[in-house]
């Protein structure tokens, strides 16, 4: 909850010769923070047009990512430092970092190990005692202070007898007419980098603020003015720019969380006005194709299929079908509607742009099986992504055995191999039988990875794009994908339950659709979280049950890239160590060093049941389906993430055995075990990734190839949900 007008309460204390905040001027045209198209305003002068700005302190702010003045003006303190009240140096406590103020009585600087190690020590004293401040091999310091200097220290206390702070922030109090700035209010504390000084950031800051304050206009009432006056009532009656000079020198330290949130309206509301220009634009220039199907392949599909679709099943088939067929024209699309049309398409509705979700196993790849046979019985070509190879092949048989009798070629592309040598030319003839016969006639499904988006790749008479696993990709990849077509349909999947501020955020341009049931008949898995001594246990469990016919995983931390042979070589080292274990049972070993022919290999005995365990790496995290593996040892489980580590335990209990998930986490981090305990305790993946969030960060969540996700300076993803949605809102009846 916000407080109510808080905009006169910041004028800055008496003979400071700051003013109260000028009345805002009248908006301010501005280009919307995210895209920042150049200098258009006062904002946008770079750093160096402030009076004592020069090359060195902007190259040391340019560390900093401060180029502007909106830059500077939006630098978000670290910490704030309430310098009205400090302790006594008596009052200072071991583990309790605190703000002391007092006069420096000595100081001096001692050189050991023959000059090559320093401590600077300075003794500061108040009315109640003394205090030692230390800094150990930064004998430079000693330029920064004298005795006699009143100074400001910030720490927590190493010794008690005599009081000893190592290193602890210090800023030297100087009288003038700029002191107020720094003195008997609340301070912000800013991240600096090496040579600026905080004082001198400080009072820069406070000086662009008393002269660009009025320049400063949020987004909201850059949308509309009237609305602006309303909506910031609900968000807390804050102006924009009070909001910026709140979060520098607020009066109680409770302004600055309700500035923060002010500001991190502002941001989202950025985000989702640029993306629904996105959407506008792309719903202005595209038609959609007919891609809805007459059921003809889809109906001898669903009878060979040995199960029945769940309802979710058909209910998002059932949305994704008016999408394809260009006939549902959602209230967000109306707009679009009452453009012309060509008589190509002779729709009035956008093409498909959804999200479809569901945990892992909920059965996505049929959906998209079933979204593809609508386009191919439409005679559209469909493409089908996914993040890596062992995927592509796993999909590319799965559509190989249910498409060819029916007669849908599929075809096969990843950076090791092609099965669409000499395609083009015969998609090209299909293509011209096709647009010149009456009766479409189906046509290719092509399967690939990061292939797909090279240069070379094109698929003529592209009606859908399929992109599983989307997690993995990032939003400009699946548009390098789309593009490959004159506005194709595009459904993207992905399994990591993405929690409701992160959806809002990243994918606020699509629809999206939710898998909620989970197929019949599966057996259950149970997680147990255990420590490293259980080990021998735990190989004997899993033994008892590879004697029973199962299969099991064996899971070590991913091998980077960049990292060293380490932790390659602790998965073979394992896996001969796993062999040994489990003889006379066949062991096999995968990670993403292999070549992928050797991959497919050892996934094809797996899944053939002649290796009955698979010691590999989280590459294994995707897309897997061996309903006989019913085992899963993860080792080293506290440096995988939640959501990573429910992905991993996707792969089991995927047959109508009871499986097992066991995490063994050495970690003598109790936190890091109480951590995966979220996992014994439930199997709900958006609980889960709610978790992760707030643990892990989004970056962490997503991983790294999410590179759609902007940057925030205040905004938070795992909080400002209401926000969020606000956002949304005003952008929906304004943008
Ligand atoms: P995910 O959503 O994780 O991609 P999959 O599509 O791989 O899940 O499906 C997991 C398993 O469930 C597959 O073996 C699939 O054949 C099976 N499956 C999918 N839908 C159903 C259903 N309606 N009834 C029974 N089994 C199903
Ligand atoms: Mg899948």
């Amino acid at each position: 909850m916000l407080p109510p007008e808080t905009k006169n309460r910041l004028v800055p204390p008496a003979g400071g010769g700051g003013a109260a905040a000028p009345p805002r001027a009248a908006a301010v045209a501005r280009p919307p923070k995210l895209t920042r198209p150049g200098a258009t305003s006062a904002l946008q002068a770079p750093v160096t047009s402030l009076w004592g700005v020069g090359a060195e302190r902007a190259a040391q702010l340019a560390r900093l990512d401060i180029h502007t003045i909106e830059d500077l003006l939006l630098h978000r303190p670290r910490r704030y430092e309430d310098r009205r009240h400090f302790k006594n140096i008596s009052e200072l406590n071991k583990d309790e970092p605190a703000t002391a103020r007092g006069t420096i009585v000595a100081q001096g600087l001692k050189r050991f190990r023959k000059g090559t190690k320093s401590v600077f020590e300075f003794i500061l004293e108040d009315d109640t005692g003394r205090l030692h401040c230390r800094w150990w091999n930064l004998p430079f310091m000693e330029k920064y202070f004298a005795v006699g200097d009143e100074v400001f220290v910030f720490g927590k206390l190493v010794e008690t007898k005599p009081r000893t702070m190592d290193h602890p922030e210090s800023e030297v109090i100087e009288g003038g007419e700029e002191s107020f700035i720094h003195i008997n209010r609340i301070a912000p504390v800013y991240p600096l980098t090496e040579g600026l000084p905080q004082r001198w950031l400080r009072g820069l800051i406070w000086r662009a603020l008393e002269r660009f304050e009025n320049q400063l206009v949020g987004q909201a009432s850059r949308l509309s003015p009237s609305l602006h006056q309303e909506n910031l009532r609900q968000a807390g009656s804050l102006s924009y720019a009070n909001a910026v000079r709140m979060i520098h020198f607020p009066e109680e330290l409770t302004d600055v969380e309700i500035a923060r949130r002010r500001l991190a309206l502002d941001e989202f509301i950025a985000l989702q006005s640029a993306m629904r220009l996105r959407r506008k634009n792309f719903e202005a220039r595209s038609r959609a194709l007919r891609c809805g199907g007459d059921n003809r392949l889809m109906k001898p599909f669903l009878a060979q299929l040995g199960f029945k679709l769940t309802d979710a099943q058909t209910k998002v088939l059932r949305e994704i079908r008016a999408d394809m067929s260009g006939a549902g024209v959602s209230p967000a699309r109306s707009e679009s509607a009452t453009r012309g049309r060509d008589a190509l398409a002779n729709t009035t509705a956008t093409p498909m742009r959804r999200l479809l979700q569901g945990d892992v196993g909920s059965g996505k790849t049929v959906v998209a099986a079933c979204t593809a046979l609508m386009a191919l019985e439409s005679g559209f070509n469909v493409a089908l992504m996914v993040p890596t190879e062992i995927l592509a092949e796993q999909h590319f048989r799965n559509f190989q055995k249910w498409f060819e009798p029916l007669g849908v070629k599929v075809e096969l592309q990843t950076g090791s191999r092609k099965t669409v040598e000499g395609r083009e030319p015969r998609v090209e003839s299909q293509r011209c039988r096709s647009s010149s016969s009456l009766v479409p006639r189906p046509s290719t499904l092509i399967v690939g990875t990061h292939a797909l988006l090279t240069s070379g790749f094109e698929l003529p008479r592209l009606g859908l794009v399929i992109i599983d696993e989307q997690h993995k990709f990032g939003v400009a990849q699946r548009e390098q994908l789309v593009r490959k077509g004159d506005y194709p349909h595009l459904l993207v999947m992905t399994a990591t339950p993405i929690p409701r501020t992160l959806g809002l955020t990243l994918y606020g341009d699509l629809d999206v659709s939710v898998i909620d049931e989970m197929p019949a008949g599966r057996g259950r898995v149970k997680t147990f979280v255990r420590t490293a001594d259980k080990l021998p246990k735990v190989w004997e469990f899993i033994r008892a049950k590879l004697a029973a016919g199962r299969q099991a995983y064996v899971i070590y931390p991913r091998v980077e890239e960049q990292d060293t042979a380490n932790d390659l070589k602790a998965v073979t080292k394992e896996f001969e160590n796993v062999q040994r274990v489990f003889a006379p049972f066949r062991v096999g070993l995968l990670h993403g060093r292999l070549k992928s022919r050797e991959k497919e290999e050892v996934m094809a005995a797996f899944r053939a049941n002649r290796i009955q365990a698979l010691v590999a790496t989280a590459l294994i995290e995707v897309g897997l389906d061996v309903p006989n593996a019913s085992i899963m040892l993860v080792e080293n489980a506290e440096r995988f993430g939640l959501a990573q580590l429910h992905q991993l335990r996707g792969r089991i209990g995927r047959g109508a055995h009871e499986s097992q998930c066991i995490l063994i986490s050495s970690a003598k981090n109790e936190e890091a075990r109480q951590r995966l305990k979220v996992l014994e305790e439930t199997a709900d993946g958006f609980r889960i990734a709610e978790v992760d969030l707030k643990l892990r960060g989004p970056g962490e969540l997503l991983g790294r190839q999410q590179s759609g996700l902007p940057k925030f300076r205040f905004g938070n993803l795992a909080d400002d949900l209401d926000l969020i949605r606000q956002a949304r809102e005003w952008v929906a009846q304004n943008g």
